[in-house]
């Protein structure tokens, strides 16, 4: 049992709290609480909390500012119909924390104690849980190193902290984003760091993602490092491509080379592709190939996955040399069946078949 000693906040009122989640937005209001723990090499982790969710004071020669040590990850919690909240295979989660924490030579806390942070922050601010539709409280786990110093070395001391916030539907069903293919840029190389959810990983990508948007485009799609030409992922999202339609569709996803990260999602929608009765597996597709299959309409549809926005469908692919929309540019069939499978499990709506499902209040 990981022992958590609780310092109620004041909060907001009921009614306050009432009109927020009535209409969210996504992460601008944080819930009234947050779970903190600290490590130290001498006393490891030690004194975990939930207190008033409040700003940090730092030393302006904190090691996370100046070498960035500090990982994340992102998680929901759904309000079903009976007033219970659920999140989404948190052990997932609380796993590739720990292979990010390895990565960056930080200390790895136990799945347990990432559990008993997550799921006792959730039931002191339960009141946040949005309910219906596509409204959730997203949950933001996060670790960096907090000692004071300029040394270059893996610091001795660390925060881990886990805030919420509630959020609205990040998706308008009418649209679907256009994309830009980064051919200047990478994202991550073999070695590198790309596994890992990492803050780096996103200080890196900003200027390709300033790039997409002056090109009109909503989001990047990253290549390989070494031969510019295998399709990775986006900037936070994982990628999916539908061959053929119908009961004959089959879904293609990018196999995990090491600098691709692995989604919980897209781990899900690999196996709910099957259960659905598309054929479903990972493998290498070229950004050549991708155009000219979309080109010949043998690839039908094109969509990103990830914790965030669930399943954003994708319209329209750019690159310096070529555009193509796909299909008619709007949301596809498969797209959207596989979205609503997904999100009907997660909202307590369908069977859980896998066991997916983990009851936090
Ligand atoms: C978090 C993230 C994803 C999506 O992972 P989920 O577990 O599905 O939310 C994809 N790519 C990157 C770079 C990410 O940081």
């Amino acid at each position: 049992m990981v022992e958590i000693k609780h310092i109620p906040a004041i909060g907001r009122s009921a009614a306050e709290v009432s009109a927020i989640v009535a209409d969210p937005g996504f992460g601008k209001v944080f819930t009234d609480h947050m779970a903190r723990a600290k490590y130290s090499t001498e006393l490891g982790w030690h004194d975990v909390v939930i207190e008033p969710y409040a700003p940090l004071s730092m030393d302006p020669a904190m090691l996370a500012i100046h070498y960035g040590q500090s990982i994340f990850e992102g998680m929901k919690a759904y309000r079903w119909a009976d007033g219970s909240v659920h999140t989404f295979r948190p052990e997932m989660n609380a796993k590739r924390f720990q292979r990010s924490a390895r990565r960056l030579a930080m200390p790895e806390p136990a799945e347990e104690l990432f559990l008993a942070m997550v799921k006792q922050l959730v039931v002191t601010d339960k009141s946040y849980v949005p309910v219906g539709g596509d409204k959730s409280l997203y949950i933001r786990p996060f670790m960096f190193a907090s000692e004071v110093g300029l040394g270059v070395r893996p610091a001795t001391e660390y925060l881990f902290l886990v805030i919420a916030s509630p959020v609205g539907a990040y998706f308008d069903p009418a649209k679907a984003v256009s994309v830009w293919v980064s051919t200047e840029y990478v994202r991550a190389a073999p070695g590198g760091t790309g596994e890992a959810k990492c803050a780096g990983n996103y200080a890196a990508s900003l200027i390709a993602q300033a790039q997409a948007k002056a090109q009109g485009c909503d989001q990047v799609i990253w290549l390989d490092a070494i031969e510019r030409k295998w399709i990775e992922e986006m900037g936070g999202m994982n990628l999916f491509f539908v061959l053929g339609s119908g009961d004959e569709a089959q879904l293609l996803t990018p196999e995990l080379t090491g600098t691709l990260l692995p989604g919980v999602t897209r781990d899900s929608l690999i196996q709910l592709g099957n259960d659905l009765g598309f054929d479903t597996h990972e493998g290498k597709i070229s950004v050549d190939e991708l155009y000219d299959s979309i080109a010949s309409g043998r690839i039908t549809e094109v969509f990103a996955c990830g914790t965030a926005a669930v399943i954003s469908p994708i319209g329209e692919i750019k690159s310096a040399t070529r555009n193509v929309t796909i299909g008619d540019g709007k949301p596809g069939p498969v797209t959207m069946k596989m979205r609503k499978a997904l999100l009907d499990i997660q909202t307590g709506q369908a069977r859980d078949e896998h066991n997916w499902m983990y009851r936090l209040a």
